[in-house]
């Protein structure tokens, strides 16, 4: 009943009502309908996250038109999302299909040239009703073919958030504190001190990548200092791919896709649910 939505009033609206939109990371027609479907029974806004290996996985247009389809059929807020594209031009091919929300992982660089691919990308998103996340700071762990070893990981410096924000023109930010990409071999420790510090020096929606493993309390208490959007994917790719392989196990004569999807899906809506009722955002869509 609506068109797909940028990320601009549904974030604003998270951080003055504290609470977060959840993105989850979406690969396929199933996984799409799955997320939706858990949005919808919980009256929540939701993220429909695709990184480029999914682009390059399921193709743009097809993404695109999933997600455009979704939004048209249900009665709650719901955004395509490019999560981690670090390029302008695979952001460009998204926006002339109309996608209005992208993520620019400038991360990897050095701050000036972050400053300068995501101002980039800001003019372009702008032009076209897009809103844009970026990232400050480096997280650890594996996101698509990207792989940070511990070494290589930096927390977002406050110091530099105010002259970031302002010289980019973004109207979100991921922030390094602590959570990382992927499973977590040993309990991550969050600096809160520093979320705190970032969200007292801007009124953009921060963003928690990373967000899978972390305990329930603890993506509260990051909500409560200005997260506002909630990345999950690998909590849900695991259910996802566990009910798949065990039924497949099960049932070792199983040919139609129609059936084996059904307890993935199910699985994955469950794990979906929970992540909803974390970040608070059941009934405000
Ligand atoms: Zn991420």
């Amino acid at each position: 009943m609506a068109n797909i939505q940028n990320t601009k009033d549904m974030l604003i609206k998270a951080r003055k009502e504290g609470y977060a939109v959840p993105a989850f990371n979406i690969h396929n027609l199933e996984t799409i309908q799955t997320v939706v479907e858990a949005a919808v029974e919980m009256k929540s806004p939701v993220i429909l996250a695709a990184t480029p290996g999914t682009m390059n996985y399921a193709g743009r247009a097809y993404v695109q038109a999933i997600a455009e389809v979704a939004a048209k059929e249900n009665d709650i807020p719901i955004a395509l999302h490019l999560d981690h594209h670090e390029t302008l031009e695979s952001i460009e091919e998204s926006l002339e299909l109309g996608t209005k929300s992208v993520m620019i992982d400038g991360s990897h660089s050095t701050f000036d040239e972050n400053i300068e691919l995501t101002k980039k990308v800001v003019e372009a998103a702008h032009a076209n009703g897009a809103t844009v996340e970026a990232e400050l700071g480096r997280l650890v762990g594996q996101e698509d073919d990207m792989i940070v070893e511990v070494g290589d990981a930096i927390y977002t410096d406050p110091d530099t958030v105010e002259e970031f924000v302002e010289r980019t023109g973004v109207d979100s930010l991921a922030v390094a504190i602590g959570t990382g990409h992927g499973v977590y071999e040993s309990k991550p420790n969050l600096d809160f001190d520093r979320l705190e510090k970032i969200k007292n020096l801007v009124d953009i929606p921060i963003v928690l990548h990373g967000a899978s493993g972390i305990a329930k309390e603890d993506v509260q208490k990051c909500i409560s200092l200005g997260c506002a959007k909630v990345n999950v994917s690998t909590e849900l790719k695991i259910p996802f791919s566990n009910a798949l392989r065990n039924h497949m196990i099960e049932h070792p004569d199983e040919t139609d896709p129609r059936k084996y999807f059904g307890p993935a899906k199910d699985a994955m809506k469950k794990a979906a649910i929970e992540k909803i009722l974390i970040c608070m955002s059941d009934g405000k869509a």
